[in-house]
């Protein structure tokens, strides 16, 4: 699926985001930096050691104490396609009433804004929060989509996001949700 907002194209695929030739690739980190499962590992794991290493280098500068949730970072992209990694942290979900759908929507905005003052072009974002963090994702779809939708709207620089799902059933939520979010008809 493919919608466009402010010359910018969103689009909705199903893969894997380790293989996107984008500027930036969006990693769904834990605050350590250090790597982990999901996403995040798969990223570490294809993209090298280079990665790791510049993640170590911003735990022993910026965020000796882990990166706080909603907060992101960029790394390059090591051997990826992708030049660089944007690393963020969303919430673990506790039933909805812990601040989770802003923390989930700083995430976004905050990976958006590090793309933005870096002059990237081209982002994807991975369903951050949904596997191990076990946010509904009908839920964080809402919020995914519609942070997207505003940012865009205020900002022109951006010219390609894309929301890289990893099953049919999980793209099938999404484009659904924007259906709904972007006014479209099926
Ligand atoms: P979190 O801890 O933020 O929930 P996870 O990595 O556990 O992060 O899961 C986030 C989402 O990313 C899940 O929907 C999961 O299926 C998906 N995912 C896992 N590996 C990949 C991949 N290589 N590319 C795209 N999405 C992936």
């Amino acid at each position: 699926m493919e919608i466009e907002v402010n010359n910018c194209k969103i689009k909705i695929i199903e893969g894997d985001i380790t293989e996107q030739s984008v500027d930036a690739i969006v990693n769904a980190a834990n605050p350590t930096l250090m790597g982990g499962g999901g996403v995040d590992g798969a990223i570490h794991r294809k993209g090298g050691s280079k990665i790791l290493e510049e993640c170590k280098q911003i735990r022993a500068t910026l965020y000796p104490n882990g990166l706080p949730t909603g907060e992101a970072v960029i790394t390059s992209g090591g051997k990826l396609k992708a030049k660089y990694v944007i690393h963020t942290v969303g919430p673990i979900w506790k039933g909805g009433n812990s601040n989770e759908a802003e923390l989930l929507s700083n995430a976004y905005k905050n990976s958006l804004k590090i793309a933005k003052s870096r002059r990237l072009k081209s982002i994807a974002f991975p369903s951050i929060s949904t596997g191990a963090y076990r946010y509904p994702i009908e839920k964080a779809s809402m919020v995914a989509l519609s942070t997207v939708k505003e940012f865009l709207e205020k900002e022109d620089e951006l010219e390609e996001v894309i929301f890289v799902l990893f099953s049919k059933k999980d793209l099938e939520i999404y484009e659904q949700k924007a259906i709904e979010i972007f006014g479209l008809s099926k």
